[in-house]
């Protein structure tokens, strides 16, 4: 059963040797956007961003005052960012996102969602019941810290800025950047400490 492709696949598969045929879509120009999103377009761009505010205060308030810019002036591809706004965690506050309509996200600084971001499960309980949600999936945020959650839509997409882990203070940007994950940068997970 596995081993068969599938009704979306043949679907897929259909629609564009049909474009093709008619002339109205090239196979390279297919092959140019499936080595982007697998090649540049993904969390590493997300991680560039967050790395660089971790070890220059300048950029960090620039990219809270508006990363819509700077994801610009990166020049990263895959969209979806035409308004993004940057919210950082602090020991009393905690940010994560959903979208509770569909499945909005950030494509050029985290590439496409993963699953469990558009379950409807995740949509609807992590605005009612965020701490016991991100508990399940693995991040248990003390009382004391708050939690907020950024409903992103068609127009507003979110990127959060996660804690930098102690112990990582000998460490450079291009290290740092390895660290980050995507799942910090929705909210949903914490930077652990290098081991
Ligand atoms: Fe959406």
């Amino acid at each position: 059963m596995s081993d068969q492709p599938s009704p979306q696949s043949l679907r897929t598969e259909a629609i564009e040797t049909l474009l093709i045929e008619k002339k109205l879509l090239t196979s390279e120009a297919i092959d140019t956007v499936l080595t982007t999103f697998s090649e540049q377009v993904g969390p590493m761009n997300g991680a560039k961003l967050v790395a660089r505010a971790w070890v220059d205060q300048g950029f960090k308030a620039r990219l809270l005052e508006d990363a819509t810019t700077i994801v610009q002036e990166y020049g990263f591809e895959g969209g979806q960012v035409d308004k993004l706004i940057v919210k950082a965690c602090s020991e009393s506050v905690h940010h994560v996102v959903v979208c509770t309509l569909c499945s909005c996200y950030p494509w050029a600084v985290l590439g496409l969602p993963p699953r469990w971001y558009k379950d409807p499960g995740y949509r609807s309980r992590i605005v009612r019941e965020p701490r016991k949600v991100l508990t399940e999936m693995g991040l248990t945020l003390p009382d004391t810290t708050s939690i907020k959650v950024w409903d992103s839509s068609a127009e507003i997409r979110y990127l959060v800025l996660p804690l930098r882990p102690a112990g990582t203070e000998d460490l450079d940007e291009t290290a740092l950047a390895e660290l980050i994950t995507r799942d910090a940068m929705i909210g949903v997970a914490a930077i652990e400490t290098p081991s």
